[in-house]
């Protein structure tokens, strides 16, 4: 880790930035994520660095929704592997879901190093793809996957999602939560509800919902029911287009 001072104004985006540096020096993180990393600072310095009402709502939606889910899945990358182990991992034991690694560079057994990353940091099972179970309307080696995860899921939590496969698993059925920063992704428009916040934010508030709401109830289906991905999306474009006054001047008055 690089010797960035806690008084630094930018200490959590670079403490961010050195933990994707050592995934990728570890071999789990794609060279080419560094990139899609950077793509996200970008979007998080524009909404202001903070979790918004709009990725509050649609935590709140993706809660209920997982929470309804009869086999919910959570794809993992090496971004979010890198960023958030603990929490997907969380996250899977408050759902009772297997975490199933999905990844686009599939270099030097970077697949299996995730895999043990995972198991290191607490997991009790990882699903791995396989050549038995293949998603429709996808070419690349992201259409790998595991009969009794994500192809069989109803519900896929895919965190920092390649459009095309949002797209793929939309097609077959299968609604998908995501978490983007950019609001304007192919992936954000296509998943049935995008948080747009990062992901080591909104991972922990997705956990602490999910627990206060029944998997039957009225309640959490009206949740489901008010929601519109659309609006919370545009919502998202709207704080940002405000965001060279009011946003940045709210950032620099925080406490550091
Ligand atoms: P598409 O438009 O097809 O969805 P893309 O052009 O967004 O794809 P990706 O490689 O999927 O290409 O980019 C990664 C996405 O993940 C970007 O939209 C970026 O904003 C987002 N992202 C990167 N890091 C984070 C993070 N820590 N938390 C949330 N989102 C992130
Ligand atoms: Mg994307």
């Amino acid at each position: 880790m690089s010797d960035v001072p806690k008084t630094h104004p930018r200490y959590l985006s670079l403490t961010l930035r050195d933990t994707i540096v050592a995934g990728v020096q570890q071999g789990i993180t794609s060279i080419h994520g560094l990139i899609a990393h950077g793509r996200g600072e970008a979007f998080d310095y524009l909404i202001g660095e903070a979790t918004q009402p709009f990725a509050i709502e649609a935590i709140h939606a993706a809660a209920a929704m997982l929470r309804l889910a009869e086999h919910p899945v959570i794809s993992v990358n090496g971004n979010v592997a890198a960023l958030a182990p603990e929490a997907l991992i969380e996250l899977g034991q408050v759902l009772n879901a297997p975490l199933e690694v999905n990844i686009f560079h599939t270099e030097t057994g970077r697949e299996q190093k995730i895999r043990e990353y995972l198991l290191k940091h607490g997991a009790s099972d990882v699903l791995m793809p396989t050549t038995e179970a293949q998603l429709s309307f996808i070419d690349s080696n992201r259409k790998f996957v595991h009969p009794e995860g994500i192809f069989k899921a109803d519900v896929v939590f895919v965190p920092l999602e390649d459009g095309d496969r949002c797209e793929a698993l939309r097609k077959m059925g299968k609604d998908v939560v995501t978490v983007d920063l950019n609001p304007m992704s192919r992936t954000a428009k296509q998943a049935s509800i995008t948080i747009v916040d990062n992901v080591v934010r909104a991972l922990p508030l997705l956990c602490e919902k999910i627990p206060e709401l029944s998997s039957s109830d009225a309640t959490t289906q009206g949740i489901l029911k008010r929601y519109s991905n659309e609006a919370v999306l545009h919502e998202a474009l709207q704080h940002i287009s405000r965001s060279g006054n009011g946003n940045q001047r709210k950032r620099e008055a925080e406490p550091r």
